[in-house]
């Protein structure tokens, strides 16, 4: 009986071992399965930043261009800003800045760019000399103005009567918009004849009006300005300068003439 217990006791102990064993075999499943759940996780989110990252990728202007178009959402090309209509209360604008220091909507950039690249092929080297204005800046320009008339021997009121028949007031500029620009000759290669007389005839295929024509001034309110022009599209441009109507009469917004 007595030699009965040590085998016991063996088995007792091979038992424990095997428990042991059993133990460190489950421990480390247990390790393996939370260091896979880890893993698997952790590959989760690089799929959710790299899906991301796509779709930054996606609203490059091309692309962007596309599922606006799809949504019917381009609407930003048309915005009307004259005297009636002021820029939207909280418009945001992203621009680009420019070499010279000027600034214009990041969205009709590459349209301008391409346009002034196409123009020094041509031999015409255009300038932009004012683009995207704060309402500051139209401020600004409106004070300067308004203060060059009373130097000119003008009343406060008369000079501002004056200079707001000349400059838009503030919120109500289309270079608030970041959507215009004056563009004017290098000064050196062209003169603004050269330049005036390609933009009149080439701009509207890069999507560009000339926002104040000669014969609009009554319907646009503003005198005829051969450097001001204006991102719409390719379409709408084709469709004005075909026309041969201003953007008040495109959009159905132009004022009845006052007789
Ligand atoms: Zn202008």
């Amino acid at each position: 009986m007595e030699s009965q217990s040590p085998p016991r006791r063996r088995r007792k102990n091979r038992k424990s071992a095997a428990g042991r064993i059993i133990t460190t075999l489950f421990c480390f499943a247990v390790f393996l399965f939370c260091f896979c759940l880890a893993s698997m996780l952790r590959n989760r989110q690089n799929d959710v930043s790299d899906s991301n990252s796509l779709s930054v990728q996606a609203s490059s202007p091309q692309e962007s261009k596309l599922s606006l178009e799809k949504e019917g959402e381009d609407d930003w090309k048309l915005i009307l800003v004259n005297q009636d209509h002021p820029l939207p209360d909280g418009y945001v604008v992203h621009t680009v800045l420019l070499s010279n220091g000027e600034q214009v909507d990041e969205r009709m950039y590459p349209a301008l760019q391409d346009m002034f690249d196409e123009m020094r092929e041509n031999g015409v080297y255009p300038v932009v000399a004012s683009g995207y204005r704060t309402t500051q800046m139209q401020q600004q320009i409106l004070d300067d103005k308004i203060q060059e008339f009373e130097s000119q021997g003008l009343s406060y009121e008369e000079a501002k009567s004056s200079a707001e028949e000349w400059v838009a007031l503030p919120g109500y500029s289309e270079h608030e918009s970041g959507l215009a620009v004056d563009i004017n000759a290098d000064g050196i290669h062209s003169t603004g004849e050269e330049v005036y007389s390609w933009l009149s005839e080439n701009a509207d295929q890069y999507g560009f009006i000339q926002r104040y024509p000669e014969d609009k001034t009554e319907i646009t309110g503003i005198a005829y300005e051969p450097w001001h022009y204006r991102y719409v599209g390719e379409k709408a441009a084709a469709e004005i300068k075909k026309q041969g109507i201003c953007l008040e009469e495109y959009l159905g917004e132009a004022k009845e003439q006052e007789n």
